[in-house]
């Protein structure tokens, strides 16, 4: 069966706008504006997307992958990369939740085990690379933190598309062996990632190839609705009423809301007011410090210096539009430091048994500093965005866990080790 009904996007998405000056594109490999190099944005027709008979009925009807939401995804015809991506869990957090002092419903969105490379960049990468295909791109590349790097590669290998991976020099290892083990070309530049994503730029425009996240940006972006029509679907068809997501380029915070706003037009749910914010590590913070000294642009950051490799972008895309989001919804931005971020870690690890990487640290480090300043309100319904896998960057908390104790096989070491068994452990009978 055809997850696609038979409206395709020819009438659905009417091409790119600028978002500074509104000035409209046709749908093409382009991010920026020839006018004011403002971003551009994938423009829909919502008339044609009701029209075209969507009903939560409908969604519910499909496979529980992003897909299931294809009328408000960028693609024309069917995807043809990562046709499984999506329909992670919407895990209920209550003992996080005692921990952090938040005495409302709070809960995990939990893209650490999203399909197939254990990041929420599983999402964009689809979008990106089947709208890479319907454009007729046979090489593919990115500029990447290192979770874009291993999505890329890894989507690219199973549609039979040639990827170039550009990664700063310097990576976690889990994240460089987890793209290169998918035969991508792996080019790791001595520099930070803004230089990496300017080299792309100029790569993209000389030999015509579609970086993901430079010249398929707009549709790229896209595919991040995904995680925002699944919270709201999961939980009863409605928005809830605070998001803490983290931020490197910016683009995730921006696209959740989105989505909830989306879903609120097509009268998909009521009401779509939430309060977004943002989370970064203190030593790559361009877009919380915007929000906190209310600048009316995002200073970048020259040199990042923190674990949250992943989030390290110090010149962020879309730094400015989530920056003004964040203060426009209600919500703030919010930075931690290192110790702190492996301090979210474990407490995600120890309270929901969730491993997540270190950006995952900083949404639940950030979580718990709101909730302390009383920005986040403790008796709402929140979502916390866990955006990537903690197997991928080990060396976070290699020294912070206990080590194995090792005795010989007898239940006398055992014994000595542990104690006595309490009486009323000892089964009846023994
Ligand atoms: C890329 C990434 C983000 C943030 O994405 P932006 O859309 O660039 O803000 C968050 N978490 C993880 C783990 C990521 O890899």
């Amino acid at each position: 069966m055809s997850i696609h009904g038979e409206t395709q996007g020819a009438g659905r998405v009417r091409g790119l706008k600028c978002r500074l000056c509104g000035r409209r594109y046709p749908k093409q490999a382009l991010n920026f504006c020839t006018e004011d190099f403002g971003p551009l944005e994938v423009e829909y027709d919502y008339v044609a997307v009701a029209r075209s008979g969507l009903s939560r009925q409908a969604i519910e009807s499909r496979p529980r992958t992003m897909w299931r939401y294809r009328e408000l995804l960028p693609l024309d015809g069917e995807p043809a990369v990562g046709v499984q991506v999506g329909g992670t869990p919407l895990v209920r957090a209550d003992r996080l939740a005692r921990a952090l002092g938040h005495r409302g419903p709070l809960y995990v969105k939990n893209d650490a085990v999203n399909h197939p490379t254990l990041s929420f960049k599983d999402r964009v990468v689809a979008v990106a690379l089947s709208k890479a295909v319907e454009l007729g791109f046979r090489t593919v590349g990115c500029a990447s933190t290192g979770n874009l790097a291993g999505s890329v590669a890894a989507n690219a290998a199973a549609a039979g598309l040639e990827a170039y991976i550009l990664i700063p020099d310097g990576l976690e290892q889990g994240k460089v062996i987890g793209c290169s083990v998918y035969g991508a070309r792996v080019v790791a530049i001595a520099g930070n990632y803004d230089h990496v994503n300017r080299l792309c730029s100029q790569i993209a425009f000389r030999y015509g190839w579609g970086f993901v996240n430079v010249n398929l940006r707009p549709f790229y972006a896209e595919g991040s609705k995904s995680m925002g029509f699944e919270i709201a679907e999961d939980l009863g068809w409605r928005a809830p009423d605070q998001v803490v997501a983290p931020m490197a380029g910016g683009s995730l915070v921006g696209k959740l809301h989105k989505a909830f706003v989306e879903l609120k037009q097509l009268g998909l749910i009521e009401s779509a007011a939430p309060r977004m914010f943002g989370a970064q590590a203190s030593g790559c913070n361009p877009i919380t410090q915007a929000v906190k000294t209310d600048a009316a642009k995002v200073r970048p950051v020259r040199q990042p210096a923190t674990i949250a490799k992943s989030l390290a972008i110090g010149d962020p895309a879309d730094g400015f539009f989530a920056s003004r989001l964040l203060r426009e919804t209600g919500g703030w931005g919010e930075d931690v430091d290192d110790d702190a971020i492996v301090e979210g870690m474990m407490l995600l690890a120890e309270t929901e048994g969730i491993f997540t990487e270190t950006a995952g640290g900083v949404t639940v480090a950030v979580a718990r500093k709101l909730i302390e300043q009383g920005r986040l309100d403790a008796d709402g319904t929140t979502v916390l965005c866990i955006t990537g896998n903690g197997l991928k960057t080990q060396e976070a908390v290699a020294d912070r866990v206990a080590r194995p104790v090792v005795i010989r096989p007898t239940i006398e070491e055992f014994e000595a080790l542990v104690g006595s068994p309490a009486a009323d452990l000892v089964p009846a009978g023994a």
